[in-house]
């Protein structure tokens, strides 16, 4: 299996694609071709042995025990025997949640995972310089990373996430991370100038040569890394198992799956299960107040240029979405051309648009919506007053937006609602949709769980009283700076 760049260049292996994190033309790798998998096989194993066959189809030259190995190692820091346990809220409605790993949030199943991978990825590529992996984070994928990489041999980690621009439970999560080989540092900028920084240095080879002098070489653990988007499509097999082994739906039967959606990575790799012969109806983009993608799949136009806004559902709070990139190459029938063309005008206007035929190919699949901060207290209130079921902000976006899609289209498909953060990681928000909330994240998580009755998870519980040992706060500027620092001295 070869991976192809979606702005052109030499393909490369998937462990040449998962060490370089990003191509050298600026793409993202997809690969060759989407392996075709019955979806019934693995039931018997539960998700391990999914997980095993749907990897070992991308990465056919890494060793099948090796792989196996390397997934047990990856779950079995999941807290629930089912790694991603299906919960049924409706006749109509399942909520998947993707956050039972050690930071909370979804974005664990992918991060717990990519440290093997990459360690694996760097053996077989033979590369002896140390790997620095460099991070843009919305909030959930720093901790994940930095949790993943902890301690890994041959790696280092720096974070950069928004300064003030993430909750409580996020920013300290991160700054008392503990390990030897990580770092973590604040941008005075949005999560989009961060992505953005981190990107230009990427692109630099003035700062890979002087890496590379060091013995270093850079790459991401962002979702641009096909080795993060890879272990994501497991639980859309997983899920669709637990709904035929439960009676839930017929084998075969189509699903919808509605995603909050931020960097395009999670629901993209929903696409890729689609592609992989998985039995799916619609693929439901939700959005907040930051609706750059409603707009894109319902006009064909994406538009950057607009206010950005920041949520209570912050990990969402983006304006320009990079995994799209890979269902763009899709669209263009795989033109390099034609994306470079469409990323050119991205960067040069803030905008570019489809052909109409390219926008109607879209809509077959995708459909979108967007809500508002009292759309999501709203639900959040709603669904627990009904169902007795406490969901996070993002869950709640997800679940605002798929009812509005049920009732517009009238469709009455099964739907799986994927839920990308355990509620307590956003107690004072969550607390909002009861009462008014007061300042300490700590005594409204206790007030929600007295509330609610939901357990608090032990890892949030241990945040108390750790001390804070990353403070360090940046400009936007300097960041290409203090990548270097930590390699080179201060110069
Ligand atoms: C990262 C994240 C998302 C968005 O995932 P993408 O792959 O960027 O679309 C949604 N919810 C939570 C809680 C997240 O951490």
């Amino acid at each position: 299996m070869r991976y192809l760049s979606t702005r052109g260049g030499d393909p490369a292996s998937a462990a040449e694609a998962i060490v370089r994190g990003i191509s050298p033309s600026g793409g993202l790798y997809v690969p060759e071709s989407y392996p075709i998998i019955e979806w019934n096989n693995g039931v018997r194993g539960g998700y391990l042995a999914t997980a095993h066959r749907v990897m070992q189809a991308y990465l056919p030259e890494t060793d099948s025990a090796e792989l196996q190995t390397m997934i047990a190692a990856a779950y079995k820091s999941f807290d629930h025997p089912d790694v991603t346990p299906l919960v049924k809220l409706s006749e109509r409605e399942h909520i998947l949640e993707l956050w039972h790993g050690p930071t909370m949030a979804f974005k664990d199943v992918a991060l717990q995972m990519l440290p093997h991978l990459m360690c694996s990825s760097l053996r077989q590529t033979g590369e002896t310089k140390q790997v620095y992996i460099l991070v843009a984070t919305s909030g959930d994928t720093g901790k994940a990373a930095l949790e993943g990489f902890r301690d890994v041999e041959g790696t280092r980690v720096l974070v950069f996430y928004p300064f003030g621009g993430v909750s409580e439970a996020q920013r300290l999560q991160m700054v008392t991370q503990e390990g030897t080989n990580v770092d973590v540092c604040a941008v005075r900028g949005n999560f989009d100038d961060a992505q953005t920084g981190v990107k230009q240095i990427f692109a630099s080879t003035e700062i890979a040569e002087r890496l590379s002098k060091e013995g270093v070489r850079l790459s991401s653990a962002n979702s641009i890394n096909f080795g993060r988007l890879l272990p994501q499509i497991v639980y859309y097999f997983t899920s669709y198992q637990q709904l035929v082994a439960s009676g839930e739906i017929q084998p075969g039967e189509k699903v919808n799956f509605c995603v909050p959606t931020g960097n395009f990575g999670d629901i993209l790799a929903g696409e890729y299960a689609r592609r992989m012969g998985l039995p799916i109806n619609k693929l439901i983009c939700a959005s907040n107040r930051n609706n750059v993608l409603t707009d894109f799949f319902e006009s064909g136009v994406y538009d950057g240029n607009r206010s950005f806004f920041q949520s209570m559902s912050c990990s969402i709070d983006i304006l320009i979405s990079s995994n799209l990139e890979r269902l763009l190459f899709e669209l263009a029938h795989r033109d390099d051309a034609l994306v470079r063309k469409w990323m050119g005008e991205l960067k040069g206007k803030g905008m570019y648009a489809l052909s109409q035929s390219a926008l109607d190919e879209l809509k077959k699949t995708f459909s979108a919506g967007w809500c508002t901060e009292e759309d999501t207290l709203g639900t959040i209130r709603r669904i627990f007053d009904q169902t007795g079921y406490l969901m996070d902000p993002h869950t709640a976006v997800a679940q605002c937006v798929y009812e509005r899609y049920a009732a517009k289209t009238g469709d009455k498909t099964k739907t799986v609602l994927l839920s990308t953060a355990n509620p307590y990681k956003f107690a004072s928000d969550v607390l909002g949709a009861f009462e008014p909330a007061g300042k300490d994240d700590f005594a409204n998580a206790d007030r929600l769980k007295s509330l609610s009755g939901a357990p608090i998870p032990k890892s949030m519980s241990e945040l108390f009283g750790k001390p804070e040992r990353h403070l360090d706060v940046c400009d936007l500027a300097d960041m290409p700076k203090r990548v270097l620092t930590p390699i080179l001295g201060k110069q």
